[in-house]
């Protein structure tokens, strides 16, 4: 489908239309437009289209978004949840029931539930340690009140009066052969044989519920951008018997200030002066656990990386952890007092004075070379 159509169009009702007139047009439209029977062009399109304009009105959550985003929903064009659209016969056969003689849905039997997402941003600290966090996702649960049943507390369901409680209705069919007694499954209670008197007012029947649930999430040490964490069955729920599906919670961690993140080790860059860097230096530096002091030995040339060992990120479940590596930066004053000039002449005149080419090089390949890169 190239351009979508405004869903509201789609069923031919108002913006302002009830629950009960939006029922009653997409009663309609699918009846005309089932491919199963249809001999409009373009049925099966339009069918969807029919479903999917039904599948977000009928859902005041689905509904309100609509209203607000229209098509251009922020996150893509499923309206923000994870689950494209369901399958446009199960609608059909949600609605009228089953076995009303057309093509039913693809699944009849238990589906699991979907899977659903959740991003969450963590500081450095919190992906390098661990941490707890209370997470709050949407979803479709079973309905509490009635508990699935779709029955309003305290009525008892009613005898379908279709078939009456048999949950088979039989039809005499005639054929050039004769004619026979065709047995279906009752479209009324879809089988059951009883019906929900007084629908669940908290559900209005649909024996299941789209609310907010708060989850508690365990984040272990060591995980990084792109990390998902599985909470098994905390998904959807699953239809007709079927288990829940899982939620992932993916993980995006804020760069640090200071320390930079390689996989498990932690790159700090330290400024010493030219001194501290001929004479070697005993140097305080912070860590992700508070300061420690490193030696510089006598003669460190800028480049040199002096590791920390075990000072970095936890491997991800497992033993150990990475290492902090010092990146050396030696700095050359620019502003010198005049006796501090006067020391760098006395000190000059001691030193070679050719200067001498070397093979092109750069800080940057002193790092490489180091990680034998
Ligand atoms: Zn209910
Ligand atoms: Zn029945």
């Amino acid at each position: 489908m190239s351009a979508r159509r405004d869903y509201y169009e789609v069923l031919g009702v108002a913006r302002a239309a009830t629950q009960d007139e939006i029922k009653k047009a997409y009663r309609g439209l699918a009846r005309k437009y089932h491919p199963d029977v249809s001999q409009e062009s373009e049925a099966e399109t339009r069918f969807k289209e029919i479903n999917e304009a039904y599948e977000v009105l009928s859902d005041p959550e689905k509904r309100s978004l609509y209203d607000r985003f229209g098509h251009a929903m922020p996150g893509g064009t499923n309206y923000g949840f994870d689950f494209g659209f369901r399958d446009p016969f199960e609608i059909f056969e949600e609605v009228f029931g089953r076995g009303f003689g057309f093509r039913t849905s693809t699944s009849r039997g238990p589906r699991r539930g979907a899977d659903l997402r959740y991003d969450l941003h963590l500081t450095f600290e919190e992906a390098v340690f661990g941490c707890e966090h209370e997470i709050e996702v949407m979803r479709h649960e079973v309905c509490p009140e009635c508990r699935g049943t779709g029955a309003e507390p305290g009525t008892s369901p009613i005898r379908c009066p279709e078939c009456n409680g048999t949950g088979q209705v039989r039809r005499v069919q005639r054929s050039i052969l004769g004619s026979f007694v065709n047995v279906a499954t009752c479209p009324t209670c879809r089988g059951e044989g009883e019906m929900v008197s007084v629908p669940c007012s908290r559900c209005g029947g649909e024996r299941q519920v789209y609310v907010p649930r708060r989850l508690s999430v365990t984040i272990p040490p060591g995980v990084d951008s792109g990390t998902q964490i599985r909470l098994a069955g905390e998904g959807e729920m699953g239809q007709r018997g079927g288990p829940p599906g899982n939620l992932y919670v993916v993980l995006s961690v804020e760069p640090h200030p200071i320390f930079q993140r390689r996989g498990d080790d932690i790159m700090l860059e330290l400024q010493i002066n030219i001194a501290q860097a001929v004479l070697g230096a005993e140097v305080t530096v912070p860590t992700l656990e508070g300061d420690e002091t490193i030696t510089i030995p006598a003669g460190t040339q800028g480049g040199a990386v002096i590791p920390m060992r075990s000072r970095g990120v936890p491997h991800l479940r497992k033993n150990g952890r990475g290492d902090q590596l010092v990146l050396i930066r030696v700095v050359v004053p620019t502003k010198l007092t005049r006796e501090q000039k006067r020391l760098f002449q006395e000190l000059g005149k001691t030193l070679d004075p050719e200067a001498v080419w070397q093979e092109k090089r750069s800080f940057m390949d002193d790092v490489l070379e180091f990680f034998g890169l």
